[in-house]
């Protein structure tokens, strides 16, 4: 059984202007101890499809589909059932530290509320947890800076707290939603080596979501492609990084910068993503599709697996893609 198991997920808001479908049909599966990228622009469903599994969508928001955790449905339950598995069988690490956490707040206090609400911890025990926490995750003095409020500490120091506070209840999985996205590119990779240590010592699954394909490389055993709401691609990192088979895939990739190339102007896929109050009719990518025919303009391509563990959403062939 996989530790998490999502299928055919839809996520719809309601807003003044009408229905945006912001995730449809989105199904994929995680297990124990690995990791899955998900990876697209801003707008194509990434953080929507972790709020959906958290149950942290926004009030005018509303899923359907089925979100399994170890077997048991978790999607649209009950605010009291959620939370049994929040924090203590599922945590999350937000984008942005800084509005995440109270700037009013000591970290000592936001961290302990974590395991004397979840665990029923008493505060002294729980900040004794909190320090060797903040140790694992590298935080230097701990003991003495666990007092500190949230702005005396750098950008990267506020993010390993955010893991830290992630970790508190040894979750079972971990999801990651843009975790690096505000830190220079050093400090980004000590947190992805920092997660991958945790992770073989925790044994978490992890959901990493990033538009940035840089960190998924090293890190991830899969990667899934949103563009649209909708899944363009999946499969095993190294295979679709070596070989994509999507238009969409490969415009991400080409705009990867890479070591020892030099690059006039680096690569960028033309045109915008598209509005979701009115999506294309057929291929949410026929827009800025060099391939695209008329068949793409007018009927949406079905997900199909053409090979072990990999699927593609698309109307042409690969040998028809050059
Ligand atoms: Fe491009 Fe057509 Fe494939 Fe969509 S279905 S990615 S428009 S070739």
């Amino acid at each position: 059984m996989s530790l998490l198991e999502v299928k055919n997920l839809e996520v719809s808001f309601h807003t003044p202007d009408g229905n945006v479908g912001a995730v449809q049909d989105v199904s994929f599966s995680l297990e124990q101890g690995k990791t899955l990228a998900i990876v697209g622009e801003s707008g194509s469903g990434k953080s929507q499809t972790a709020f959906s599994i958290m149950g942290l969508l926004a009030k005018n928001g509303t899923s359907k589909g089925s979100v399994k955790f170890d077997g048991t449905e978790i999607l649209n339950v009950s605010e009291k059932e959620l939370n049994t598995y929040r924090a203590t069988q599922i945590g999350m690490i937000f984008q942005d530290p800084m509005t995440s956490l109270n700037p009013f707040v000591r970290v000592s206090d936001q961290m302990a509320e974590v395991l004397v609400r979840h665990k029923g911890m008493s505060k002294s025990d729980a900040i004794k947890d909190c320090i060797k926490m903040l140790d694992a995750v590298k935080i230097p003095d701990a003991k003495r800076r666990i007092r500190m409020y949230p702005h005396e500490f750098s950008g990267g120091m506020r993010q390993r707290v955010m893991i830290a506070m992630a970790l508190l209840c040894h979750p079972r999985l971990i999801i990651a939603d843009e975790p690096t996205t505000a830190l220079d590119v050093t400090v980004q990779a000590q947190i992805m080596d920092l997660m991958g240590q945790l992770q073989s010592d925790f044994g978490m699954g992890i959901i990493l979501i990033t538009h940035d394909l840089g960190v998924v490389a090293g890190s991830c055993e899969d990667t899934l492609v949103l563009y649209g709401g909708r899944v363009m691609e999946t499969g095993p990192t190294q295979q679709l990084f070596s070989e994509p088979t999507h238009p969409y895939t490969r415009g991400l990739l080409r705009a990867v910068p890479r070591l020892g190339t030099k690059h006039a102007q680096l690569a960028t896929i033309p045109g915008n993503p598209p509005n979701m109050l009115q999506p294309p009719v057929g291929c949410a990518f026929s827009p800025r599709c060099d391939f695209a025919t008329d068949r793409c303009k007018t009927f949406k391509p079905i997900l199909t697996k053409f090979a072990q563990d990999r699927s593609r959403a698309c109307h042409l062939q690969q040998e028809e893609l050059v």
